[in-house]
């Protein structure tokens, strides 16, 4: 058996090798480094796959954020409502920009923002809600463009772990995450489900004065060559990374089947074992479906209840198998995140999950039989 990886990349890029070698060699040739033919082409790639009017390409997945919030003009104190379970640069940039990060509870089946606590959470102050499409699964993005539209707030999609997920909306129209809100960003950390060999992000927006706007905040606020309108950072994808994402894009479709696949067979073999809860796919889709790409599996989350997942992660460790605990702390218990407004008993689940998950194996290179032996390790550890 291959020896098991928690994202195997090298064996990814033997596939892609010779493109990739040539295509970053010829960014090197030219020495095209900066704003690049590459990542022009990237650009307009990415907007044609997304069917998204705008992408500006940007330095990572937490400065899209950044930007995003930058560009629609929040004001110190405004209120931002985002998911208590997520990865940090989710709220980190809502308190660095002086706005008021407001921590809600998640669902329990799909680790995604709870709607409720989304409403329950809107004061006079709220401007913005960050809904986090956590572990490629599509956050109910019906339900919060409801709320957004009956409180005047705007959306921002953090799609970092959700690239080419789709939503079928009750029209029948299908669009994809990150292109449903007023803007969504991403990031191409080399093991998100669109990675390159380095930092690099994205954000994107149908609305062209938005667009505009960010377009002049990610160059130094510049519109016109040393006219500086507003205050702005750096932040580009650099061409050698650009080279990198066109060469894997064309695969991203058949990279997220990879996972899927996977993440179908993990379900299926790890079926009726006490004290595990396998990914559902959510109350968007009530089986891990065939058809329908809402869920594209950036990570494979079990939860495993009654206080065993700290033992089978110290199993795993001694079998060498890998895994993640994402995430072991709510972020509202982090020390820089604390706000005395919080009651415990609003992040119930949250607290729970922070104890119940872990996240197994999951890449495009997983094959049956790691899977199996995963899956034999964790029966005989729970039976
Ligand atoms: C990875 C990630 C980010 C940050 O992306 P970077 O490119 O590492 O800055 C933001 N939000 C979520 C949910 C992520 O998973």
């Amino acid at each position: 058996m291959k020896k098991i990886q928690m994202v195997d990349l090298q064996s990814q890029y033997r596939h892609i090798k010779s493109k990739v070698d040539f295509d970053v060699i010829n960014v090197i040739e030219n020495a095209s480094f900066i704003n690049g033919p590459s990542v022009k082409s990237f650009q307009k790639n990415l907007e044609d796959y997304l069917n998204v009017k705008h992408v500006i390409p940007c330095a990572n997945g937490t400065d899209a954020l950044q930007i995003a919030m930058m560009g629609l003009n929040l004001k110190p104190g405004d209120e931002v409502i985002t998911a208590d379970f997520t990865f940090a640069a989710t709220v980190e940039v809502i308190a660095l920009l002086n706005l008021t990060p407001v921590l809600v509870d998640v669902d329990l089946d799909n680790f995604n923002i709870d709607c409720n606590m989304i409403r329950k959470a809107i004061t006079s102050k709220t401007k913005a809600i960050v809904p986090v499409h956590l572990f490629g699964q599509a956050a109910n993005m019906q339900e919060i463009m409801k709320i957004a539209k009956e409180f005047n707030l705007y959306v921002i999609e953090d799609n970092a772990q959700a690239i080419g997920s789709k939503i079928e909306f009750q029209t029948g129209e299908k669009v994809k995450t990150g292109t449903i809100g007023d803007v969504g960003t991403t990031s191409f950390f080399p093991s998100k489900n669109l990675g390159c060999y380095g930092d690099g992000g994205a954000i994107f927006t149908n609305d062209d004065n938005l667009a505009h706007k960010i377009r002049g905040i990610v160059n130094h606020g510049m519109y016109e060559r040393y006219h500086h309108d507003v205050v702005g950072v750096n932040s580009r994808l650099d061409s050698i990374q650009a080279a990198i994402l066109n060469a894997k894009l064309p695969h991203l479709n058949s990279y997220n089947k990879a996972r899927q696949t996977a993440a179908r067979s993990y379900t299926s073999a790890l079926s009726n074992i006490k004290d595990l809860l396998t990914p559902n796919g959510g109350k968007l889709c009530s089986t891990i479906c065939d058809n329908c790409d809402c869920h594209v599996f950036h990570q494979y989350t079990l939860r495993i209840l009654n206080n065993k997942r700290d033992g089978l992660a110290k199993y795993f460790s001694d079998l060498n198998i890998p895994f993640g605990i994402y995430y072991p702390i709510p972020l509202h218990k982090q020390k820089a995140y604390k706000d005395s407004r919080y009651i415990e008993d609003d992040f119930r689940n949250t607290n729970l999950l922070c104890k119940e998950v872990i996240s197994l194996p999951m890449h495009t290179e997983l094959d049956e039989d790691q899977i199996n032996f995963i899956c034999e390790k964790i029966r005989d550890f729970l039976e």
